[in-house]
């Protein structure tokens, strides 16, 4: 503070305490390193079960297989005195509809099972892959990972554009994974009553790449687009084949990359995937 000569009469200062804030930091990296290890320990938890859950069940596929294999054969042996008028009804009954119906519904849960465990040990592998880090040359990339999918896209009678496509970091084949995963989604969900078309391009913004797979297919409802993430998770399980797990990795990946993926939508406009990965 300065008179009116602008001589120094006085200062004023602030000070801050910042011990809160210095701890609140420090709690916050000790939290930071719990959840990774937490996260490490779930992961491997899942591998651990779901790999051994398929050696028993492996038994279970194989031994139902031979039961229906037996039945058929007992059947074929017993055709006369099945067929005899004197033959009991219960017996009838058992051999020609229960065992075979009781056998069927134990060889499709047990082969249900099976895919889905098969996907938990994917998904699991996944999160325990090493990953290699470097530039990415995005154009070359997704026309390698269209010129895979071309016969797909031939079938569908769909048009896929990519502009050019900024570089960024990642690792080779796990971001190839991510793009195959939204493409093939892209192809798989498009509305059969128009001609598909798939843009593809891409911003940066931030330090950050924003790359955006935009269809003009079935679309997908609101309160639906944060579910689609979801393991095991699929809107209309019995119109189209799939597992529910392909944008599942495509976000462990990405989680991985300190990268991100959401999607925007309307209903019976089309959908458009955005992938966020740091530039180069
Ligand atoms: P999958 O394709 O094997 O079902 P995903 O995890 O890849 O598994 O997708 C989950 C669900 O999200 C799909 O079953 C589908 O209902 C929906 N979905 C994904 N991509 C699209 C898309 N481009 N357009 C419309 N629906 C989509």
């Amino acid at each position: 503070m300065r008179d009116s000569q602008g001589k120094i009469v006085g200062i004023v200062g602030i000070s801050r305490d910042i011990t809160v804030r210095k701890f609140i930091e420090k709690d916050r990296v000790r939290l930071m390193q719990k959840l990774a290890l937490k996260n490490e320990e779930l992961e491997s938890i899942l591998y651990v079960t779901s790999h051994d859950l398929r050696s028993p069940l492996v038994n279970i596929q194989g031994f139902s297989n031979e039961l229906v294999r037996s039945c058929d054969l007992i059947n074929s042996a017993l055709k006369e005195q099945l067929t005899a008028a004197n033959a009991s009804k219960e017996v009838r009954n058992a051999l020609k509809k229960d065992i075979p119906q009781a056998l069927s519904f134990i060889v499709t849960s047990a082969n249900k099972m099976d895919t889905l465990l098969n996907g938990l040990l994917r998904l699991s592998r996944l999160g325990q892959a090493a990953l290699n880090i470097e530039p990415l040359d995005m154009t070359a990339m997704l026309a390698d990972v269209t010129k895979n999918i071309e016969f797909q896209t031939k079938k569908a009678g769909a048009k896929i554009n990519i502009e050019k496509l900024p570089p960024c970091r990642g690792d080779s084949s796990q971001i190839n994974q991510v793009f195959s995963n939204i493409l093939d989604n892209a192809l798989k969900y498009l509305d059969g009553s128009r001609p598909g078309v798939i843009n593809i391009s891409a911003e940066i913004d931030n330090g950050r790449c924003i790359y955006r797979v935009e269809d003009n297919g079935l679309g997908i409802a609101p309160e639906k687009q944060n579910k689609i993430f979801e393991i095991f998770h699929r809107l209309e399980p019995d119109k189209t084949k799939g597992e529910g797990l392909g944008l599942t990795i495509v976000r462990r990946i990405l989680d991985r990359h300190n990268g991100k993926v959401w999607v925007e939508s309307e209903l019976g406009k089309g959908s458009t995937f955005f992938v966020s990965l740091p530039s180069e």
